[in-house]
């Protein structure tokens, strides 16, 4: 066979299919593999005239395909089906051949996979890739981990077939083994947060602002025009004007309100807790999915008391809508923030170089995040690459300085109301907890050395010092 082909792909799948044919749309040789040879063979017929494919029955035949370096896509499930697939290709691999794995991997999996190919002269590409099917064939975000030099091969070819947001491509090399499916499961983590947040908006308006489904797609269709403007606000307000064919009614309302996960958030709070990075949001929204589906504890609480929700005039409804967009647009921020603060940790941990600023950029298009937002995010960091903190830069710091009054009264009154807010409330606290002069954690540590001799350190000396509680008169001691 004919070594002719730039890339190829195996596991064609609704991702790798669509993968592949972006790919070729965008003028490069395909070689497509398959377990299954038949859905080879369907890619080939059905959109086969879309460009260059090379289709191969045997693991051989695809490798042979390949021009060299070699580039293997691998598009299949996460775990053991990704370990099967390249323990049957990386021995008909050479140096220098790369395998990239555009699954949804574990990053610690990817840094696994990454360590023992390297020994084997292979260079090992866990790329993180949103979008989701659409995303595949139109241009994803791809996020690429593994070594410079496999990005320096493989670079051009993602930034071709990747969105594009004001001609930048939304592909960036985020840093080394593991560093890209990192950013992609904290993505996921961020998007689990951001959702749950329109989630609440959109209960307060249904239940305090007394908002009909199609009223409140209104009210999120004018929030997109502005600071919120995102491709989730987009759909939610789709989502709320679809009306139900069997029924007539809002869509919404015919949905069991059980929330379903696949994962990635639950491995973004895991990680964060192994971190000690607090994405209080983000932990909150994954909880309020698990919440939704335990089904005999709500069967057990419901009908129990809550607060009390008076009706408001059509005039305090509007008022109430402008004090959810400012709960909505702070709390969000928060998020945000939470999830850029944990890529800054993993970092120091896993000793990567990862550039924000390039992070925000390639989630402006492509992924299920994007957001108008993204783009003052990147430009904050153009500015002050070492930034610790998105409130440290003034425009962010304005919003939530003003959001102040709002974001305060609209966690309140749902407190008041009996209304669940678990992500607006973390957003809030997790504020309040980092703007604190003084936090009661200092009476956490004076318990944990009574019961533990764990110590403290004082602040007014240096060293730590442990009290001898069962004998007041003893001078305290230096541990
Ligand atoms: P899919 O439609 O279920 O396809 C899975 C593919 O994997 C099939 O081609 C299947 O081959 C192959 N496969 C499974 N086990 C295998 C094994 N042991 N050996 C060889 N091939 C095997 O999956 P998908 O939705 O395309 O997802 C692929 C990857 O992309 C996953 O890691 C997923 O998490 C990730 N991803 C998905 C999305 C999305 O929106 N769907 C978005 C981003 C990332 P057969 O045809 O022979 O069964």
């Amino acid at each position: 066979m004919n070594a002719s082909a730039s890339i190829g792909v195996t596991g064609l799948g609704v991702m790798g299919r669509n993968l592949a044919r972006n790919f070729a749309r965008n003028g490069y040789t395909v070689a497509v593999h398959n377990r299954s040879a038949g859905r080879t063979r369907a890619l080939v017929d059905e959109f086969g005239h879309e460009g260059s494919f090379v289709p191969a029955e045997t693991a051989e035949e695809f490798v042979a395909a390949l021009a060299r370096p070699r580039r293997l896509m691998i598009m299949v499930q996460a775990g053991a089906a990704t370990d099967a697939v390249i323990d049957e290709f990386a021995p008909l691999l050479e140096n220098g051949d790369m395998i990239i794995d555009g699954g949804n991997a574990h990053f610690a999996d990817t840094r696994r996979r990454e360590a023992a190919l390297r020994e084997r002269g292979l260079h090992f590409v866990g790329a993180g890739i949103s979008g989701g099917e659409e995303g595949a064939l139109n241009g994803p975000s791809i996020m690429p981990g593994g070594s410079a030099e496999s990005y320096a091969v493989l670079g051009p070819m993602f930034e071709s077939i990747s969105a594009k947001v004001d001609g930048e491509p939304c592909a960036t090399h985020i840093g080394t083994d593991g560093a890209g499916h990192f950013v992609k499961m904290v993505h996921n983590g961020i998007e689990y947060a951001d959702m749950q947040l329109i989630a609440e908006a959109y209960d307060l308006l249904r239940q305090v602002a007394g908002y009909s489904p199609a009223e409140i797609a209104d009210v999120f269709r004018t929030w997109n025009e502005g600071r919120l403007g995102s491709y989730l606000v987009e759909i939610t307000a789709e989502v709320l004007a679809h009306t139900d064919p069997h029924t007539g009614g809002a869509f919404v309302d015919i949905v069991d309100d059980a929330a379903g996960q696949k994962g990635t958030g639950r491995w973004t709070v895991q990680t964060a807790l192994d971190l000690a990075s607090p994405v209080t949001a983000i932990a909150q929204a994954t909880f309020a999915r698990a919440a939704s589906g335990q089904s005999d504890l709500r069967a057990a609480y419901r009908g129990l008391p809550g607060g009390t929700t008076p009706p408001l005039s059509r005039t305090e409804a509007a008022r109430f809508t402008a004090q959810v967009e400012h709960a909505l647009y702070a709390s969000k921020v928060i998020a945000y923030d939470q999830g850029w603060k944990m890529i800054l940790d993993a970092a120091a941990e896993y000793g990567w170089k990862i550039d924000l600023g390039s992070v925000a950029r390639i989630w402006r298009g492509g992924c299920i995040i994007r957001a108008s937002f993204l783009d003052r995010i990147r430009a904050a960091y153009a500015t002050d690459p070492d930034l610790v903190s998105l409130l440290a830069e003034d425009g962010f710091a304005q919003e939530i300085s003003d959001a102040q009054v709002p974001w305060r009264e609209i966690v309140a009154s749902a407190a008041r109301r009996g209304i669940p807010v678990p992500a607006f409330s973390a957003a809030l606290s997790h504020y309040d907890t980092l703007r604190a002069d003084r936090l009661p954690a200092a009476l956490l540590q004076g318990q944990r050395d009574y019961f533990g001799a764990h110590t403290y350190r004082r602040t007014d000396r240096e060293g730590s010092f442990h009290t001898h509680w069962s004998q007041p008169d003893r001078p305290e001691t230096t541990a």
